[in-house]
């Protein structure tokens, strides 16, 4: 059987996502590809949990083959910050002549053991440098880009915003807003930082990307065209690529976490289990059984979100200002120290909170299972720093959302969400960023109990059909994956 290889940036959220693709793929195309996942280890991180995820999904998916990609040369460079693409970018790099090998053994023991050739590799956008490698090799290379079209949009336009402007977007006017085709305009303090800032390394990490991610053979994305039409419709079309041309588009979406068997009408993939934590059912959904339907507003800043202690403390008390009942999922720094101990709630949160707010309240330390919080009857609205994974799952359970974004392209997200398809409210923060209790507590209510709030909720039920029409036979994500697979049998 010919093989497809997938190459998904660090981290067990970039791994997950090819799961998805992957398994997306086999339900529609049985038999047609085996899958190899490439995996690279953390270098810096504790890695217990990936190999236990990676461990589970190994026994859960066992068509599925997962090769770490185990480097014996150190890096040179100090650890950056977990929110930091360098390392990514900077591991890409690094591991070129590993993937090289890897992939070369692979063919070779694919074609000697009477297999079939790679016919497509597909790497993680942040993984771009294995252009060079796959190139090398001959091997069709397709780039799965893991967050909106807008995004991706927003990247390839990058070389023409450079050599039509001359300084850097954050020196422009307070209201300066950016034209990208297929995008609502942007307010340049919306912009990402890797777009924003000209002396950042970043900016020219992404200015490097939006010009080489044009050589590859396709774009896979994790989007639907009813949620992202504008966006695909100027990628398809090729207006954000200023010179040569954008190689096809690929919406495959929405590929999330959770439970597949509904989800793909009878795949068996997916966690499938209830948000388990060691087989048992997470407590904050027998508390969400509690509840009343479509009642509680979800409070979650994704896998790195972090609030500072202040922030937090200003949740709190528009969260209970605002009447409304409400999960929260409140991470705190990792403790540097081995002897320092874990700050409790009741320090972090102000004086007599979670007392005061028990009927209605349930605050969850680190992390919740989020897919099947969302699923779950109870939940009504999600404030959300607009990663777009959590975009999707909210899109796909029909919770309508409030925007928090925190870093990276969320900001822009936030405005596709807000502007375009008019999915959720906006919050508004200060200069420093900051978010008032007031504010919060306004807006968590206007979402749960007012006109323009119920104006949402049924645009967001209407999108939640349209997701589950494009993941239908004949849909159009898998009328886009029939492509690809086609795409990749002819060995293009
Ligand atoms: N997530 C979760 N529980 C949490 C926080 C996050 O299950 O407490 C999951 C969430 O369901 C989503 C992913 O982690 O699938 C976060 O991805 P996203 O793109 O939204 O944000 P990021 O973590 O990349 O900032």
């Amino acid at each position: 059987m010919d093989t497809i290889v997938m190459y998904p940036s660090v981290g067990i959220t970039h791994v997950l996502p090819m799961v998805e693709l992957a398994k997306f793929m086999q339900h529609h195309h049985p038999n047609s590809f085996s899958t190899t996942i490439l995996v690279t280890p953390h270098p810096y991180a504790n890695s217990a949990a990936t190999d236990a995820a990676l461990a589970k999904l190994s026994t859960t998916t066992p068509s599925i083959t997962f090769h770490h990609l185990t480097s014996t040369q150190s890096l040179p460079s100090p650890p950056p910050s977990p929110q930091s693409p360098s390392l990514s970018f900077d591991l890409a790099l690094h591991n070129n002549p590993l993937l090289y090998r890897t992939l070369d053994t692979i063919a070779k023991t694919s074609s000697t053991s009477g297999g079939g050739a790679i016919k497509a590799l597909i790497i993680d956008f942040f993984n771009t440098a294995a252009l060079d490698v796959s190139a090398t090799l001959n091997i069709p290379t397709y780039i799965y880009f893991p967050s909106s079209a807008g995004a991706l949009a927003a990247v390839l336009y990058m070389p023409t915003l450079h050599h039509t402007f001359t300084k850097s977007f954050k020196d422009f006017e307070e209201d300066f807003e950016v034209e990208i085709p297929g995008l609502v305009p942007v307010p340049k303090s919306h912009l990402s930082n890797s777009m924003s800032d000209r002396s950042s390394k970043f900016y020219h990490h992404f200015l490097r990307l939006g010009r080489r991610m044009p050589k590859s053979k396709g774009f896979i994305l994790n989007t639907f065209e009813m949620l992202q039409e504008r966006a695909v419709k100027a990628l398809s079309e090729g207006k954000c690529v200023e010179s040569g041309t954008t190689p096809p588009i690929f919406a495959v979406g929405p590929l999330t976490g959770g439970t597949g068997k509904k989800r793909y009408g009878g795949y068996s993939g997916g966690d499938g289990d209830g948000g388990s934590n060691n087989g048992s059912r997470h407590e904050c959904l027998s508390w969400l059984d509690s509840q009343p339907s479509q009642s509680v507003v979800f409070v979650c800043f994704g896998s790195m979100g972090i609030l500072p202690a202040e922030q937090l403390k200003e949740v709190a008390v528009g969260l209970e200002k605002s009447g409304q009942r409400f999960l929260w999922v409140v991470r705190t720094p990792p403790i540097e120290a081995e002897d320092q101990e874990e700050p409790s709630l009741e320090s972090l949160l102000p004086e007599g909170f979670l007392e005061r707010v028990k009927d209605r309240g349930h605050v969850v330390r680190s992390w919740a299972p989020q897919f099947e919080v969302l699923s779950h009857d109870s939940v009504g609205g999600f404030v959300t720093h607009c990663g777009w994974n959590s975009v999707l799952e909210a899109v796909w359970n029909g919770v309508p959302m409030v925007t928090w974004p925190l870093f990276a392209e969320q900001k822009m997200n936030k405005v596709f969400l807000v502007a375009d398809v008019k999915l959720a409210l906006p919050l508004k923060w200060s200069e420093t960023g900051f978010v008032s209790a007031v504010e919060l507590e306004e807006r968590v209510r206007e979402l749960m109990d007012s006109a323009s709030g119920k104006a949402i909720r049924e645009r967001v039920a209407a999108m939640k059909e349209g997701a589950r029409a494009a993941l239908s036979v004949g849909g159009s994500s898998v009328v886009a994956l029939d492509k690809l697979v086609a795409l990749w049998r002819s060995g293009v």
